[in-house]
């Protein structure tokens, strides 16, 4: 994931949300963070300082919620955490699973003034 581009869809959220409610200033962002999502927090930053100068977002606080790294077995319905990128389920050996968090990175909640 290109962490310029990501940033990018975040402002653009971001800015759509205090747009619709009449914000004079973004003050803090919650975002949610998949633990393999690649997304390093530190580029993220980065990106914002530069993006946001002269939007109301300048000056916001980011808090990263880190999700774990979860799948769930389609056929015997077990959540489980798989190891490295392995997601066969521990249960029935099954490989019909689907990865169901932590790959995400979204805007959970933006806090205004
Ligand atoms: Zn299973």
């Amino acid at each position: 994931m290109h962490e310029m581009g990501v940033t990018e869809s975040m402002m653009d959220v971001v800015l759509r949300h205090a747009d619709k409610n009449n914000a004079n200033k973004v003050t803090r962002i919650n975002l949610v963070l998949g633990e393999m999502s690649s997304v390093v927090p530190y580029s993220i930053s980065f990106y914002f300082d530069m993006l946001s100068k002269d939007t109301v977002a300048e000056g916001a606080e980011l808090n990263f919620r880190t999700v774990k790294f979860k799948a769930r077995c389609s056929d015997c319905g077990k959540k489980f955490k798989p190891r490295d990128y392995d997601i066969t389920c521990p249960k029935c050996k099954g490989s019909n699973t689907e990865i169901i968090s932590g790959r995400e990175f979204q805007v959970e909640s933006i806090e205004i003034n």
